[in-house]
């Protein structure tokens, strides 16, 4: 199956991914964690994302798809993949038709804005792997520590209280939109976020079954 999963930063898409991944075996594939890892690394692209991404804008769309294109074509992604923070614009997801990938279900990931930024500030994220925690939501088993690779946690620059205002407008202006494009097309489903992460996994998982 190949899924997309839309939603507002912070609205626990990653997390969610990360879940239906497990349950189903096959990849998820993050654009923001690609773009960080390559920030990390010294690469070109990474040096070229780094201001956007500080700052809370999008990164140029060319570079997103071509981070895609290269990704989908690896083997692991033959029996389907998840996608987490892509697309992000219209002109992204007109790319992916493009490529004629065919997408099974959009799962939008609901949560209202007055609670995203309460989600963001609590957000911490693993300095050497990527997993994403929460102070109070989603607990590491020691405080402070990775429990998949024992790295230290961190806060994200871009989860910094201004630049998460700016990236909620970029959300609204850019990524919200299509929401409209994949009803158009019957592929999206809502998914309410729950205040306990497990209330909306099942909800998620639920809004899968069929695909199974
Ligand atoms: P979140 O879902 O919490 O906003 P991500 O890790 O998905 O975080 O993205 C972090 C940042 O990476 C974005 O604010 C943006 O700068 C960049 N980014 C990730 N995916 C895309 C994309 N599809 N298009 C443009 N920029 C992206
Ligand atoms: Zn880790």
């Amino acid at each position: 199956m190949n899924i997309i999963f839309l939603g507002a930063p912070g609205a626990g898409k990653g997390t969610q991914a990360e879940i239906v991944s497990d349950t189903y075996g096959i990849p998820t594939i993050s654009t923001g964690n690609i773009i960080r890892a390559a920030l990390k690394n010294g690469t070109p692209m990474g040096l070229k994302a780094k201001s956007y991404i500080d700052s809370g804008a999008l990164v140029p769309d060319e570079v997103v798809i071509g981070i895609i294109k290269d990704r989908l074509a690896e083997d692991d992604c033959k029996n389907g993949f998840i996608l987490d923070g892509f697309p992000r614009t219209i002109p992204q997801a007109q790319a992916l038709e493009e490529m004629g990938v065919p997408i099974d279900r959009v799962v939008d990931i609901d949560v209202p804005d007055e609670k995203i930024a309460e989600r963001m500030s609590g957000r911490r994220v693993c300095k050497a792997c990527g997993s994403s925690y929460h102070v109070e939501y989603k607990k590491p088993k020691t405080e402070g520590v990775c429990d998949a690779c024992g790295g230290e946690l961190v806060r994200r620059v871009d989860d910094a209280p201004e630049t998460v205002l700016e990236r909620l407008n970029v959300y609204h202006s850019q990524t919200e939109p299509l929401k409209a494009f994949y009803a158009e097309r019957q592929k999206l489903v809502t998914v309410s976020g729950q205040e306990d992460v497990r209330d909306t996994t099942a909800l998620t998982l639920k809004a899968l079954e069929d695909l199974a």
